[in-house]
C-alpha cells in the first residue's frame, strides 16, 4: 500500500479536530485531518456555552461564527411544571463571554472546517482510519477512501477526534464504563410557531418533567424560526410508550404542561430520531504518540450542554502541549493535559449527578437564592468549569450539597 508522511494527523473533522487543526496550524505545524462523511453533515449538540468561543476565538474563527447569523444565545432557562427561573450567562462570576450561539450543527460544523482549511490545514473527507499501529516511533494509520481504495499514512503524533466513533478507543482497547446509566435521548427539529411571552429565544429551555424528575427535555431555538426538541429518560422510562419515535415524543411533551402551552401551535416536519448509550469512558486521555480528544475521549451527559466546550478545550489544552513537544520540548501528557481537562469534567460532573439526583434541581428551582451565588453557578452553566477562584468550581461536591440542604431546608 501507498505509505505518505505527515507531522500531525487528526482523526475526524467535527468542532474537536477543526480546532485543534487550525490551532496547530497557526503554530506552524504540518497538519492533515481525515473526516469519514462528507461535510455538511448532520450531528447532534445545538446549543453552545459561553466558554466554547474562548477557542473559537483562539483558533481566529470568532468573526466568521459571528457572521453566520446563529441564534444568539445568553443564558438557561428551566422549567418545572408552574416553577420557571433562568440563568443569564452575562451575569456570570469568571470573566469571559456571555453570549454565544445555538446553531445547526451541519452549518456549525462545516463552517469551522471551512475555517480550518482556509488556514491551511488539509482535510481529506470521505476517508475512514479503518486501523492503526502504534507499536513503533512514528504511529501508522490505515485509511479507507470511499473508492474503496486503502493507504498508510505515518505522523509524528495522532490527534484522535472521532467524536462517537471513537476509533483510538476501540482500536486501541482503551473503552472504559462511564459512571452514568444508560439514556436514551429521542429528538427532532420542528417549525415552532413560538408566540408564547415568557419564551426567550436567547436561552435554551430545560424542562424537567412533572413527575418523574430524571426526564428532562431540551428546547433550542434557532434563528430560522425552528426549534430542536428532544426528550433524555432512562431505558424504563420508555416502556409502555409508543414504538413510534414521533408518538413517544410528542407523548412525552403532552405530560409537560409548560411544553404543551409553548408549542401548541408547532409544526412536527421531521421524523423523530433515537441516540442512546451516548454515555462514555476511556482507560487514558493519551499514550505513545496519541491524545484523544473531544467526545472520543469521555462524554457524560448533554443536560448542561458541556460536549462541545469540553471538545474544544480539550483540543486547545492539546495543541498547547503538542506544539510544545513537536518543537523539542520534554512534555507530561498526564500532567499537562489528562489531569487539569478532567478538573473541569469532574467539575460539569458533578452538577450532571447532582441533576439527576435532584440536588442541583432543587438548587436551581430555588426561589430565594443569593445573587452572588446565582452568579457563580452561571459560570458554570455558561461552561467556565475550569475557573478554581469559583467556590462552586474549587469545591463543587461539598459547596453543592450544602447549598443543596440550604434550599431544601426553606422550602
Ligand atoms: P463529533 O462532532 O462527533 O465529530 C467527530 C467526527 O469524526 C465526525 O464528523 C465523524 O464523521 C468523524 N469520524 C468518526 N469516525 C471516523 C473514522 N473512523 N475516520 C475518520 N473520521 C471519523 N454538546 C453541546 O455542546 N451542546 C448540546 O446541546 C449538546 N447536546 C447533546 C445532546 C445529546 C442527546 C447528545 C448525545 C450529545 C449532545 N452534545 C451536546 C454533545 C456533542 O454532540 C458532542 O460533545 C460534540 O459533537 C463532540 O464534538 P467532537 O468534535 O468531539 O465529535
Amino acid at each position: 500500500l501507498d505509505l505518505q508522511q505527515r507531522e500531525v494527523v487528526i482523526i475526524g473533522a467535527g468542532p474537536s479536530g477543526a480546532i485543534a487543526g487550525a490551532l496547530l496550524k497557526r503554530q506552524g505545524h504540518d497538519v492533515l485531518i481525515l473526516e469519514r462523511q462528507r461535510f455538511p453533515r448532520f450531528s447532534i449538540g445545538e446549543s453552545l456555552l459561553s466558554h466554547c468561543l474562548d477557542f473559537v476565538e483562539e483558533a481566529g474563527m470568532l468573526e466568521a461564527v459571528q457572521a453566520a447569523a446563529f441564534q444568539t444565545k445568553h443564558g438557561a432557562a428551566f422549567g418545572w411544571g408552574e416553577r420557571y427561573t433562568e440563568f443569564d450567562f452575562r451575569d456570570k462570576f469568571t470573566e469571559g463571554h456571555g453570549s454565544t450561539y445555538q446553531v445547526q450543527r451541519a452549518d456549525f460544523d462545516k463552517l469551522l472546517a471551512d475555517q480550518a482549511e482556509l488556514q491551511g490545514v488539509e482535510i481529506r473527507y470521505e476517508e475512514e482510519i479503518i486501523a492503526a499501529d502504534f507499536s513503533s516511533a512514528r504511529p501508522r494509520l490505515h485509511a479507507r477512501r470511499n473508492d474503496g481504495s486503502e493507504y498508510h499514512i505515518e505522523a509524528a503524533f495522532v490527534l484522535d477526534a472521532s467524536g462517537y466513533g471513537r476509533v483510538l478507543p476501540r482500536l486501541l482497547d482503551l473503552e472504559a464504563p462511564s459512571s452514568f446509566p444508560v439514556r436514551r435521548a429521542v429528538f427532532t427539529h420542528i417549525e415552532d410557531r413560538i408566540d408564547d411571552p415568557q419564551f426567550d429565544r436567547n436561552k435554551i429551555l430545560i424542562t424537567t418533567h412533572p413527575e418523574l424528575r430524571d426526564v428532562w427535555y431540551w428546547t433550542i431555538p434557532f434563528s430560522n424560526g425552528r426549534c430542536s426538541l428532544g426528550v433524555v429518560a432512562s431505558a424504563e422510562r420508555y416502556e409502555g410508550r409508543p414504538e413510534d419515535l414521533d408518538a413517544c415524543l410528542k407523548e412525552f411533551v403532552q405530560e409537560a404542561p409548560n411544553l404543551r402551552r409553548i408549542l401548541k401551535n408547532a409544526q412536527w416536519d421531521t421524523p423523530a430520531r433515537l441516540i442512546g448509550g451516548y454515555s462514555a469512558n476511556v482507560k487514558s486521555l493519551h499514550g505513545p504518540g496519541f491524545a484523544l480528544l473531544g467526545n472520543a475521549a469521555e462524554f457524560l451527559d448533554p443536560v448542561f450542554s458541556s460536549g462541545v466546550t469540553i471538545a474544544m478545550r480539550s483540543s486547545s489544552m492539546a495543541a498547547a502541549v503538542l506544539h510544545r513537544q513537536l518543537s523539542g520540548e520534554q512534555v507530561d501528557w498526564e500532567t499537562e493535559f489528562a489531569v487539569p481537562l478532567k478538573r473541569g469534567v469532574d467539575t460539569f460532573r458533578t452538577y450532571v449527578e447532582g441533576w439527576y439526583d435532584c440536588s442541583f434541581q432543587d438548587v436551581i428551582y430555588y426561589e430565594h437564592a443569593q445573587p452572588e451565588i446565582r452568579r457563580m453557578i452561571s459560570s458554570i452553566l455558561a461552561g467556565y468549569a475550569w475557573d478554581e477562584k469559583n467556590p462552586y468550581v474549587a469545591e463543587s461536591r461539598r459547596r453543592l450539597r450544602v447549598l443543596a440542604e440550604l434550599c431544601r431546608g426553606d422550602r
